[in-house]
């Protein structure tokens, strides 16, 4: 073997919330234990731009294969099957890569998406130890061990639950805030998830993005031994670093240079997040109300579903077209709207960003921690309701605006917690406790932090092994 030097192999699912905690866990990896690693990338199509500079961004001793895209998928799949199906259709080509890798490299563990678990018995079968890299919070990773066991006690559908679901060491959580899939159990997705969760236990250990003082409670309880139980590693907040050079800085960020400090709510849906036309004119509306400054990132709605944009990010049609008539006009003074796309980190670490209105993406939320955004909590799919919880009930840095009974936010409640988050009392407790909990964050990833020792016992095990 020509490279003797420790070395793993990543295994993200398509989507960038998915992609981007991958690579800066390479390059923590790197950076601080000489642990060197590739990137295995499964897909249906070549990388996005998006995906191509984050690549291209990465220091030598970071590779990554891409693997063969997997072309003849069903159409009108729902993201999640989508994603599965694409990485159960890669298993083949993922074993022919490992095989390869393993001919000149000390590979000693496959760390995986929880979308990827198929891949553990690839792993197994080349003699690697599988992992699993959780990339939601503690919460929901709590939900999934403590899922079989709520699936003997309840007979009827979680939402119908009279009173809210104790999952060990997290704030209470009502049935219908609880992950999506699990929201009809006689769904095949409620059974999928449910086998998914049997094979976490398979795993050798779960790196978990998220940090004791974000979710105390919940990452104690997991961090428990117990029999058949894998360890787990705490060890966010793992976020991206962003740095446009100053020759193609955006627009958005030339805009924000010309802002009062923390005047502006960053609104943005994550990668995929979508709207209903009619929620666009209400948000539209609510804001202009709110009479408060505001950056938007745009998509074109979709009536369906709420993350119709997971694989392509941008819009089909020219999202500015479905804005209220004379919208963009009349709040030309104090708003901007930008289609599809935005450099969330740097505006978020922006110092005339002063609040994020968001869809609780796991990865949004730990970045608007890190940069102590407090939070409007606006949750659209997947396990992001109960991020809402979490932020608002345990946390409490953020806030919560109520659906009517149509299921739409109107623009009275819209302006009403825009302007209590920029200008109010409820705001400013909000903002006060944010600060708290980024200078937390930055404490775990300190020498001493609790982040960065269990970084290094999951390193010192991998060089052991
Ligand atoms: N993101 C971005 N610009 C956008 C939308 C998203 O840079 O306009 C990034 C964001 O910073 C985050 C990721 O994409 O790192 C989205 O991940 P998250 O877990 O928040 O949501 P998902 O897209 O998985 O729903």
């Amino acid at each position: 073997m020509e490279n003797q030097t420790t070395h793993i192999a990543l295994l993200p699912s398509p989507g960038m919330g998915h992609f981007i905690p991958f690579i800066q866990l390479a390059k923590r990896l790197l950076h601080h234990h000489h642990i060197s690693s590739t990137i295995i990338i499964p897909a249906t199509g070549p990388p996005s731009n998006t995906q191509t500079t984050l690549l291209q961004s990465l220091p030598k001793p970071i590779n990554h294969i891409l693997l063969p895209p997997v072309l003849d998928l069903p159409k009108n799949l729902k993201a999640e099957s989508e994603i599965t199906l694409t990485v159960n259709r890669s298993l083949p080509s993922l074993r022919a890569t490992l095989d390869i890798l393993l001919q000149t490299t000390r590979v000693v563990a496959l760390v995986v998406d929880p979308f990827c678990l198929a891949a553990f018995d690839v792993a197994k079968e080349v003699g690697v130890k599988p992992y699993l890299f959780f990339t939601a919070g503690a919460m929901t990773l709590s939900l999934c061990f403590y899922l079989p066991k709520l699936d003997q006690m309840v007979t009827c559908e979680y939402r119908d639950l009279p009173g809210p679901v104790e999952l060990p060491g997290c704030v209470p959580v009502h049935g219908r805030d609880l992950l999506d899939p699990v929201q009809d159990r006689s769904n095949d997705a409620y059974q999928r998830v449910l086998d998914n969760m049997k094979m976490f236990t398979s795993a050798e250990g779960i790196i978990l993005n998220s940090f004791l003082d974000l979710e105390e409670g919940a990452i104690k309880a997991l961090e428990m031994e117990e029999p058949g139980k894998p360890l787990v590693y705490a060890i966010g907040p793992l976020v991206q670093d962003g740095s446009s050079s100053e020759s193609n800085r955006p627009e958005c960020l030339k805009w924000l240079d010309s802002q009062p400090e923390e005047s502006v709510l960053f609104i943005s849906f994550g990668s995929g997040g979508t709207l209903s036309q009619d929620q666009i004119n209400e948000l539209a509306l609510g804001l202009e109300m709110s009479g408060q400054k505001f950056l938007w990132v745009l998509r074109s709605p979709n009536e369906k579903s709420a993350n119709a944009a997971f694989f392509s990010v941008q819009s089909q049609n020219d999202p500015m077209s479905f804005l209220p008539n004379g919208f963009l006009e009349r709040t030309k003074e104090v708003g901007l709207v930008v289609p599809s796309w935005a450099p969330q980190i740097e505006v978020l670490s922006h110092g005339s960003t002063g609040g994020f209105l968001s869809h609780c993406g796991w990865n949004s939320t730990i970045e608007s921690i890190v940069h102590g955004v407090p939070i409007i909590a606006w949750p659209l799919y997947a396990e992001q309701k109960m991020n809402a919880v979490m932020l608002t009930e345990g946390a409490k840095v953020a806030l919560r605006p109520k659906l009517n009974d149509n299921g739409v936010v109107d623009r009275e409640e819209i302006a009403r917690v825009v302007t209590d988050l920029m200008e109010g009392d409820e705001g400013k407790k909000v903002r006060i406790r944010m600060q708290g909990l980024k200078h937390a964050a930055a404490k775990v990833l300190s020498e001493d932090g609790s982040s960065t020792k269990s970084l290094s016992k999951l390193a010192m095990r991998w060089k052991n092994i």
